[in-house]
């Protein structure tokens, strides 16, 4: 074919492929409407919008928590007509049936009908790992769990399912996802996130929005998200909830923002701010972050909302505003555009003053109120406030229940298999045990129906625990299960001991209670004496035994892993999570997830895998207990043959970089191709290595393929002295697999 004509044919085709691309409605049309309506609007329907409550607000009972929850009619009416909030979100205690939410959203769009200029309300619920709100979502692997998958594809599908899910339910906003580094494996929120590193934080973060939005969030199917918890929050530096993190400059740029940036860039409009504090200036309170970089560097179109009760705080924990208006006027003019206040109005009232005494300027407050009305029209929220009642129809696909299955079977990653005591053949003795053998509430954690995700009384009968699971793989007969243990308190070890010197394997399932935010703080990260002592006890059987993990962070756990033949790490696998351990356990699945942080060996050498290499010379050995990117499985992968398309590329040039991945072993597997770099020399101390790209692959058997990637200069890039992202010639080493090559950039 002639040159021409393929480029002809290239130019239809994107004329062809543009329109799925763009949103549905160009941004000129958006601002006249946006324009449109803020000059009709009163200062005091400006300052509602700004202002977001809880559900208690408006729902009957003392603190608005009667059960069954009912909305308050009147106090509906307070918080819609007189003060003409914006925003609610939340329940008031558990998840609500679909029903329900058409109730609520319905009642509330209502009140909003009978306002002035009948702005509809933008309701925002988290849906963490699916619709957590809704009763009988699909609820997925936790975040970092999704991370250990690997594989953004299964993110697009949740992000799908749930944006479909709170739809289905009346809501159009979703606080989530969360772009914070888990890098402080003792942070209570670790498991909300996409793991240590910023690349695969970023690419997955990528991928939930992409299914989430699609290309364009106003579609009925589809719901807005909310970057969160900008910036640095995940980073305490003594592991305890909302304290202070201290983050370099050039550690901000080059790890913390980029996963944001990313979010910004793929369309998430919205962004809710970090609860605690960087360097000694609170979240709230960070104009250079807030308006500086995420407003004017990088564009957001939206609106950065608080977090709950965050403004107050300012004044009432923080100390950094000596009243409660000071408060409001400090956070407005850092760039927040949202308030969740959320209990009352009194940020309604403080603002309006600012407003007057104009110490917060008129300005300010249309930005804030142009970008809070332009999310509700791309929502489409104008023309169709209220539920879609068909969407109920398509709630509960069973094709659901199979994307969260395979999203757990492919996050769940196996730590240890010595003498290849996994997979289990049927028809053995099993001894179950443990803290987390027969619950849900430990596979899921928080945000899980409730917000500490621990009313055990409200998962769903249907689903299995791992205990059920096993006994539904290997017949009842052949499992004895005895709890041995409460997370911190032995019940009956000689019990238990007997019982395990009556069968061929011992699975002892370990791991955390659910538990979210603050209240799941800790003060040392190994994992409970009682369950290391369980383990201990059983060892001395000489039976084999499987330790399984269903824990939110890397709990330490270097006494038992001599002890246990195998490990198999669940982190919270969800409402499949059951069934996808028992199925890794008898080799019905290979196992392919691969730890998205370092599991760390003793508690106080916290070291990510990127770390300098002062971190590993003479005494300070780098000895994680298993290290990021790590997980094994049923069969063995050989790498072969990296090869670089050059040695020496130009700032102009890409690098295409290629390694062949053999599948060894005797059943199909997948394997996670990592490739990372190495800048062997640089004016600001290079990392060891960085995470670059990674792909999944499927082999059978002695199947072999090459896996290519393309570097580009801009991923040699790092923040250099002035604090600007600089690229610097020299050698640079790639790694994948245990292999390894040089080139060099002129
Ligand atoms: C959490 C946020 C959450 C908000 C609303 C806060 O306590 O930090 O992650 O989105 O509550 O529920």
């Amino acid at each position: 074919m002639p040159r021409y004509s393929l480029s002809i044919l290239l130019v239809l085709l994107l004329f062809v492929l543009a329109p799925a691309q763009q949103k549905s409605v160009p941004q000129a049309a958006v601002d006249r409407r946006v324009e449109d309506l803020l000059k009709q609007m009163t200062l005091e329907e400006k300052v509602g919008q700004m202002t977001q409550v809880t559900i208690q607000v408006i729902s009957k009972g003392e603190g608005g928590g009667a059960e069954p929850h009912a909305i308050d009619p009147a106090k509906l009416e307070t918080a819609v007509l007189k003060y003409k909030v914006g925003s609610i979100l939340n329940v008031a205690n558990s998840a609500y049936s679909v029903d329900h939410w058409h109730e609520i959203i319905n009642a509330i769009q209502d009140a909003a009908s009978r306002t002035r200029l009948k702005i509809p309300v933008l309701y925002g619920i988290d849906a963490v790992h699916g619709a957590n709100y809704t009763l009988d979502a699909t609820l997925f692997p936790q975040p970092v769990a999704m991370a250990a998958t690997w594989n953004p594809e299964l993110v697009r599908k949740e992000g799908e399912i749930t944006a479909l899910q709170i739809r289905a339910s009346g809501i159009p906003w979703n606080f989530y996802p969360v772009m914070d580094l888990g890098r402080q494996p003792l942070w209570s929120r670790l498991w909300e996130g996409f793991g240590e590193d910023p690349y695969l934080a970023a690419e997955m973060g990528k991928a939930y929005i992409q299914g989430h939005q699609g290309a364009d969030y106003g579609a009925k199917d589809k719901a807005a998200t909310c970057l969160k918890h900008y910036v640095g929050y995940s980073f305490p530096w003594n592991g305890k909830d909302r304290t202070p993190a201290y983050i370099d400059d050039r550690s901000m740029h080059q790890l913390f923002l980029p996963p944001f940036e990313a979010g910004v860039r793929a369309g998430a409009p919205t962004v809710m701010v970090n609860s605690g504090e960087v360097n000694g200036i609170p979240g709230h309170a960070n104009h250079d972050l807030l308006t500086e970089i995420l407003k004017n560097k990088w564009g957001l179109e939206g609106f950065v909302v608080s977090d709950w009760e965050d403004i107050k705080r300012l004044h009432t924990r923080d100390m950094v505003a000596d009243s409660p208006k000071e408060a409001v006027r400090m956070a407005v003019m850092a760039g927040l555009d949202m308030s969740m206040v959320p209990y009352d109005f009194s940020f309604y009232d403080l603002l309006l003053e600012c407003a007057r005494d104009k110490s917060v300027p008129m300005a300010r407050i249309d930005d804030a109120v142009r970008r809070i009305l332009r999310v509700k029209f791309r929502l489409g929220l104008f023309e169709n406030p209220r539920p879609d009642a068909s969407l109920k129809a398509r709630f509960n696909d069973p094709e659901f229940d199979k994307a969260n299955l395979q999203a757990a079977r492919e996050a769940i990653t196996l730590l240890k298999n010595d003498d290849g005591v996994l997979p289990l053949a049927r028809g053995k003795k099993i001894l179950v045990t443990g803290p987390t053998a027969n619950l849900l509430s430990v596979l899921n954690g928080g945000w899980t129906i409730t917000w500490q995700g621990d009313r055990e009384d409200l998962y769903p009968a249907d689903k299995p625990t791992i205990l059920r699971a096993i006994e539904a793989a290997a017949g009842k007969d052949n499992v004895t299960y005895l709890p041995g243990t409460t997370f911190d308190q032995a019940v009956d070890i000689t019990g238990v001991a007997a019982a395990a010197s009556k069968s061929d394997v011992v699975i002892a399932c370990l791991g955390e209670k659910a538990y979210c935010e603050t209240p799941g703080n800790i003060n040392d990260l190994t994992l409970d004496a009682a369950q290391l002592n369980l383990v201990r006890e059983l060892a001395k059987t000489g039976k084999p035994i499987v330790t399984v993990l269903a824990e939110g962070r890397p709990r330490v756990i270097r006494d038992i892993v001599p002890l246990s033949s195998a490990i198999l790490m669940a982190y919270l696998p969800g409402l499949e999570g059951g069934r996808a351990v028992a199925d890794i356990l008898f080799g019905d699945v290979n196992p392919s997830g691969r730890l998205p942080f370092t599991y760390p060996r003793y508690p106080n050498a916290l070291v990510t895998y990127d770390h300098k290499y002062t971190q590993r010379l003479s005494d300070n050995v780098f000895n994680p207990q298993f290290e990021f990117g790590y997980g094994i499985g049923y069969t063995t992968f050989e790498y072969s043959g990296l090869k670089l398309s050059r040695d020496t590329i130009t700032a102009a040039q890409d690098l295409q970089v290629t390694v062949n991945v053999k599948n060894t072993g005797r059943v199909a597997g997948k394997e996670v191709v990592q490739l990372y770099v190495s800048d062997l020399y640089r004016s600001i101390t290079p990392p060891v290595r960085e995470l670059k790209r990674f792909r999944k692959i499927d082999l059978r058997p002695g199947e072999s393929k090459p896996v290519s990637f393309t570097l580009k200069t801009a991923d040699l890039a790092f923040v250099g002295l002035n604090n600007q992202w600089v690229t610097e010639p020299g050698k640079f080493r790639v790694s994948a697999g245990g292999l390894s090559a040089e080139f060099t950039l002129r």
